[in-house]
């Protein structure tokens, strides 16, 4: 791993005024994906800009038809949020399913939706319901946001805040968990809200996408005899 600076600013606006002043820097979150990629030396960053101390990302809240879940919000704290369980619990259970107890105690929701990762969960889970990115600068549909294998819409110094992901009236996740490091070799979240059925599923391309069949069919019948299979 090279050397680097580490800076630790207490707001958004300075750790965004840090990151555009140092050109080859990087947010750093729960360090779960960033800091094995610097171990491997694929990304050698001057600059590490932690957003451990600012703690207006840390906040789970509801709001309205909304539950707003703060970037910083690590995986186990969506897990065991009482707001997420009552309002969104395949949320709360995606979460539960993520990796091993350590990488749920580091990792953050901003920093796996920013990462990207085409096995990750979360993707699944922002594309089906719907939710929207927010950053220090705009809202970005999840639609919009996933652009391909670990890319997304963001500028380069831009910063997740939250994401707000709308109530769904039913939603479940299912995973085939890679046995080692559980990231998904397919996981599908499907969401039924009032303006209908959305089917995501990750790990089985460069990005999250949506079925658009699986949705008609659940559309018209949301029940699982809504497939017929033929040999
Ligand atoms: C052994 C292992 C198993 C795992 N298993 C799974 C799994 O089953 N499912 C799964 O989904 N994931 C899995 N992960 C990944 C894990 O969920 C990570 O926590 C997550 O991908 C990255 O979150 P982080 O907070 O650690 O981000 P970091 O590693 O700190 O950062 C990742 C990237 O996001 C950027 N970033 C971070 N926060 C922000 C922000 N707020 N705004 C803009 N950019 C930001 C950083 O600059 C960096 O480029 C696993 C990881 C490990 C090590």
């Amino acid at each position: 791993m090279k050397d680097f600076a580490f800076h630790r600013p207490a707001s958004v606006k300075d750790a965004v005024a840090l990151l555009k002043s140092h050109s080859s820097g990087k947010f750093l979150a729960g360090g779960q994906s960033l800091l094995p990629v610097l171990k491997l030396e694929l990304a050698e960053p001057s600059d590490l800009i932690s957003l451990a101390g600012i703690k207006e990302l840390r906040d789970i809240r509801v709001d309205g038809d909304r539950v707003v879940i703060g970037a910083l919000v690590t995986h186990d704290e969506v897990n065991r949020s009482p707001e997420v369980a009552k309002r969104i619990p395949a949320l709360a259970q995606l979460a539960g399913l993520i990796g091993d107890a350590q990488v749920r105690n580091r990792g953050t929701l901003g920093g796996s939706v920013a990462h990207a990762d085409p096995a990750a969960d979360y993707p699944a889970a922002l594309v089906a319901l719907n939710a929207t990115i927010a950053t220090d600068r705009r809202k970005i549909a999840a639609d919009d946001f996933f652009k391909g294998l670990f890319q997304t819409a963001l500028d380069r110094d831009e910063l997740i805040t939250a994401v707000r992901f709308p109530i769904p009236r039913h939603a479940a996740y299912a995973k085939f968990a890679h046995r080692a490091s559980k990231y998904a070799v397919v996981g599908v979240f499907v969401a039924e809200t009032a303006s209908g059925v959305r089917v995501a599923v990750t790990g089985a391309g460069a990005k999250a996408f949506r079925v658009p069949d699986m949705e008609a069919a659940l559309g018209k019948k949301f029940a699982p005899k809504a497939f017929s299979i033929s040999a």
